[in-house]
């Protein structure tokens, strides 16, 4: 399937001479078991080895290349102090300064009377004699194999075993490896840019020997960032036309249904809501198969716009699914849901993981035959057994943590099921461009009219107390309050004990009217604590971050974050939308811990300046970079590697117009052009793009 000449570049590591298989193992960990991986972790820097000088006239602290001979050996008296080796030139003497030595490794390295070379940093030691001393050279060779000391050497993020040498090592000889590759860039744009070659741009950046590499470096990391959009771009476009080609529907009910359950709203539609639907509807009514994106921001009614979505669907004698991240929010959808459309005679049904046996069979009967209308549930739905009778409309609701290859197993399930997906958060538009680059959005811009503004309050830790007081006024004024504490894979355990230990000191507080939930409990045990506190039979909810996504309590008026220092701005913004949704004024009050770092300080400014999810959005991947801003990094869902989106929004302007393009003259990449590009796909591994291809 993969390309023969794109082989060297899929080699594991340890085929490269001198890796092994802890170096290997490293380097896995670091950025990737093949060569290309190696290729594709860029250097943060550079050591320059070039100024080749002589003892007397080297700069101190300065990292140097001197060629010196060998004197004599002064092996460590006791084992703490150090072995030393005289070595001098025809200006002056130097000692070569070794700590904990095993074996014979000086005498090896620096054998005496010969001409060795030497690249470090100097240090001079002691007021009288000024005694010169180069401790532990970075590279120590004979006289016969300078070469082998790189006169430009890449700095790179490491990982804890790995050296940077022979990192530097690895990814030179994977350059060696691997073969010139046709060129994929349009030959006018490469010369516009004035941008090298692959290869060569490879070179540049891990391999510069000169000035003139180091000036070029730039250019050349543009160069594969561009390479790195246009596949991503053009992945994008393919599974974009793979799913128009699979062909739709016209979806158009009589809105019989939709009519009465409107009637029974407590409330009107909101323009955003409106307008949004329109286009929804415009899309459903279209042969052509619907993909697109809805975001809104928290609170701006995104549910009630997938189910009138669904409702259309259900109205023409079809079958809507509804697939949401969790357990809870599955939950919580059916209840609203079925509560909403069963007066108008809508069957729902709900499926999770957690329904087995004659249930979960029964359930999936009510599926295959159609007498379920409306299927709510989790990645559940994705089984192999579940089967509908004729599902016209998938909508996916806090999408990110699905990426372009579940869009793609869903949309196998109902053939030419239109699919519209929902963001839990507004999110920036390069964002929106490299992640749903296949879909249409839409934004629902506006909040539901007499949303109170949250007061948002920063407050350091400790005046902890004063709040657990200022809670109990607003417990007696009947709200309700969440608190959160933070939750990260990497404490976990630490976290979870602080979370407990908040959970004892507020019910110590406030006996019996507290709940607890975390993300390590059972589903049936959250959702029954969760059930309490939505009766109003708990006063405070202290909770993880499971609550992030989705629940809906408007009593609830008082949200606490503690440690709201270690939430990210998207995080903080989705938590904060947990209140302010009924009639009274809320507020957010964001506890934090010093010392706090400066763009910790930047996100809680930010969260006290403004609500607007959009804005919010923005500022987060300025701040913090692509991958955590969708939450992508724990999901392990794609980031790029060499491109960063905050700074190289142009460039991806350029590679979305050229994936159009390529689209358009070349959709099945058979063009000389579009065979390279095949390869490129490859490359940064969009196998499943090539995969459409090959299909069609
Ligand atoms: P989100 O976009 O965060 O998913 P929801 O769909 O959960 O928002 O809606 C938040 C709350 O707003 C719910 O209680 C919902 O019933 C209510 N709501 C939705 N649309 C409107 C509207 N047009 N007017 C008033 N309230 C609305
Ligand atoms: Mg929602």
């Amino acid at each position: 399937m993969r390309p023969e000449i794109l082989f060297p570049f899929f080699c594991p590591v340890e085929s490269l001479s001198g890796i092994g298989e802890k170096t290997a193992i490293l380097c896995s960990k670091l950025c990737g078991s093949n060569v290309v991986d190696l290729l594709f972790h860029m250097p943060a820097g550079f050591i320059d080895r070039r100024l080749k000088t002589k003892i007397a006239k080297a700069p101190l602290n300065e990292v140097v290349t001197v060629e010196v001979v060998v004197d004599c050996h002064y092996p460590p008296a006791t084992r703490k102090s150090p072995y030393k080796v005289l070595c001098h030139d025809d200006t002056g003497q130097i000692s070569v300064v070794f700590f904990h030595v095993y074996g014979n490794y000086p005498q090896q390295a620096l054998p005496i009377g010969k001409k060795c070379v030497i690249s470090g940093k100097i240090e001079q030691f002691g007021a009288l004699n000024k005694q010169k001393q180069m401790t532990h050279p970075d590279y120590i060779v004979p006289e016969s194999e300078v070469y082998k000391i790189p006169a430009i050497e890449c700095v790179y993020p490491l990982t804890a075993g790995l050296s940077g040498k022979l990192l530097n090592k690895a990814i030179r000889a994977g350059i060696e490896k691997t073969p010139l590759l046709p060129e994929w860039q349009d030959p006018a744009m490469t010369k516009r840019e004035g941008w090298q070659d692959f290869k060569t741009a490879l070179k540049i950046i891990h391999c510069p020997e000169n000035e003139k590499d180091l000036k070029e470096t730039p250019l050349a990391k543009q160069r594969l960032a561009y390479d790195e959009l246009l596949a991503n771009q053009l992945a994008l476009a393919l599974v974009r036309n793979n799913m128009r080609r699979l062909g739709g529907r016209r979806i158009c009910g009589n809105g019989q249904i939709r009519q009465s359950v409107l009637k029974m709203l407590p409330f009107a539609l909101t323009n955003a809501q409106i307008r949004v639907l329109k286009e929804i509807n415009k899309d459903m009514d279209s042969p052509l198969r619907m993909l697109r994106l809805v975001q809104g921001d928290v609170g701006s009614g995104k549910t009630l716009v997938a189910l009138f979505a669904m409702l259309n669907a259900v109205e023409s004698g079809a079958q809507a699914a509804l697939m949401v991240p969790t357990d809870i929010l599955a939950n919580q959808h059916f209840n609203f849901i079925q509560k909403t459309v069963n007066p108008a005679g809508v069957q729902v049904v709900l499926l999770t993981g957690r329904d087995k046996g004659k249930k979960r069979e029964e359930i999936l009967k009510q599926i295959a035959s159609g007498q379920a209308q409306i299927v709510i549930g989790t990645h559940a739905l994705f089984s192999q057994d579940v089967v509908f009778k004729d599902l016209a409309l998938t909508v996916v609701d806090e999408q990110h943590k699905f990426g372009v290859h579940q869009r793609l197993s869903l949309s196998e399930k109902g053939k030419s099921a239109d699919m519209l997906v929902m963001t839990a958060t507004p999110i920036p538009r390069t964002l929106t461009l490299t992640y749903y680059g296949d879909m249409e959005t839409s934004r629902i811009d506006e909040l539901p009219a007499g949303r109170k503004p949250i007061t948002t309050r920063v407050l350091p830790t400790t005046r902890i107390d004063e709040t657990a007081s200022a809670l109990k006024r607003k417990i007696e004024e009947g709200n309700q309050i969440y608190w959160v504490c933070p939750l990260v894979e990497e404490s976990e355990k630490i976290d979870l004990a602080a979370a407990q230990e908040r959970f004892d000191h507020l019910n110590r507080l406030f006996p019996g009217r507290v709940g607890l939930v975390h993300g390590k409990m059972k589903s049936v045990e959250k959702e029954d604590v969760m059930k309490k506190f939505s009766i109003s039979e708990l006063d405070i909810l202290v909770a993880t971050t499971v609550i992030e996504v989705g629940v809906d309590v408007p009593n609830a008026t008082v949200m606490v974050i503690e440690h709201a220092e270690r939430f990210g701005l998207a995080q903080l913004h989705q938590l904060r939308g947990r209140v302010g949704r009924g009639e009274k004024e809320s507020t957010c009050l964001l506890l934090y811990a010093n010392p706090l770092k400066q763009t910790a300080q930047a996100r809680l400014s930010i969260m006290r300046e403004t609500q607007d999810g959009f804005k919010i959005a923005e500022q987060d991947l300025i701040l913090r970079g692509a991958g955590e801003v969708l939450g992508t990094r724990q999901s392990g869902l794609q980031e790029f590697k060499i491109a960063d989106l905050s700074t190289d929004q142009n460039l991806l302007k350029m590679a979305r117009n050229d994936a159009k393009y390529i689209m358009n003259i070349d959709p099945c990449l058979v063009s000389e052009r579009g065979k390279a590009l095949r390869l490129l796909l490859h490359l940064f591994r969009k196998e499943d793009a090539v995969k459409l291809l090959n299909a069609g």
